[in-house]
């Protein structure tokens, strides 16, 4: 089933490039890009096979058991904006551009300099043994580093004011997860780069844990009344337990100004003492849009209001 699943990939990857991407690359004399477009197209194919597949589970099971029903969708449909732009490549081969000469000129330093970052399959090499194995434990790495970078996006108030896009949803569904600041972003972008600098994550399993986690994460968005029961929720991150991190209501208290951080694995938040979990489904949003603040509506105008809010220039 898998090689005929990789075999169909295949052939649709070579026929993408053959009729659409190589001719256009010809046309317009970029010829010299031919291996890295030919890469690029198969990230814009996996990513345009995730949406569909995420679309065609999500969505039915959002109208099946909705937590909230709108009449007025409109607030939601940015999201799908976000979300596009996300995983069909555009943002991450953007930053992915701009990081790579930066990192591959610390990478060289570091080496100059005597200093040659370790590398975890040669530490643990029974990770090379088991694809499983060493997919879960790149999983768990990233997610604990993004649990903390989860932290101080709320922790700390200039972060805070990027970071709060994604919080002014209050139509949330599954495709929320991308909703991001572009500068939140290229944080991201730059705090995962970093991550594999420091610890080696090869290619194939950075694309494996992106996938893997980019699917949990869109379902603990999703608009769902679906809780993951007395022993599950404590290991992984429910669209209930999501809910609660948006909450309006209560989804800001405390000293680390909120609670359940964690994206994929709930215990991190039980670990360190900031899991909450509620018994209702709560109204999602940021309390200070009950009394007027904006946060745009659409796309252009969202990231315009992140940059005020960031340099203090929104009054508020
Ligand atoms: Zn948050
Ligand atoms: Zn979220």
């Amino acid at each position: 089933m898998w090689n005929w699943i990789t075999t169909r990939f295949a052939e649709l990857h070579a026929w993408t490039f053959e009729t659409l991407v190589q001719p256009a690359l010809y046309r317009f004399g970029f010829m010299n890009w031919d291996e890295q477009a030919f890469e690029a197209t198969e990230l814009f194919l996996i990513g345009l096979i995730e949406v569909l597949l995420l679309w065609a589970i999500f969505r039915p099971v959002e109208a099946l058991a909705p937590v909230e029903k709108w009449d007025d969708r409109s607030e939601a449909h940015v999201d799908i904006y976000y979300a596009l732009l996300s995983k069909l490549g555009l943002i991450p081969l953007f930053f992915f551009l701009l990081l790579t000469p930066a990192f591959d000129w610390l990478n060289g330093n570091l080496r100059m300099a005597g200093i040659i970052p370790p590398n975890l399959e040669d530490m643990v090499p029974a990770l090379q043994s088991s694809a499983v194995l060493s997919a879960v434990t790149y999983l768990l790495i990233l997610d604990f580093f993004d649990y903390w970078r989860h932290r101080f996006q709320h922790r700390f108030k200039t972060w805070w004011q990027l970071h709060a896009l994604h919080h002014s949803q209050r139509q949330m569904t599954f495709w929320t997860d991308d909703r991001e600041h572009l500068i939140d972003q290229a944080i991201s972008a730059a705090w995962r780069a970093a991550l594999g600098l420091l610890i080696g994550v090869p290619p194939v399993q950075f694309l494996t844990v992106t996938l893997i986690s980019g699917a949990i994460e869109s379902f603990s968005h999703a608009n769902v009344r679906v809780k993951f029961g007395s022993v599950g929720k404590y290991i992984l991150v429910s669209p209930h337990f999501h809910r609660v991190h948006h909450a309006m209501a209560f989804g800001y208290d405390g000293p680390a100004k909120g609670c359940n951080f964690a994206q994929v694995f709930a215990f991190w938040d039980v670990l360190f003492g900031t899991a909450t979990f509620a018994e209702e489904f709560p109204a999602t949003g940021i309390p200070d849009q009950q009394t007027g603040r904006d946060y745009g509506r659409g796309y252009w105008s969202q990231q315009w209001l992140g940059v005020r809010r960031l340099i203090g220039a929104d009054g508020k």
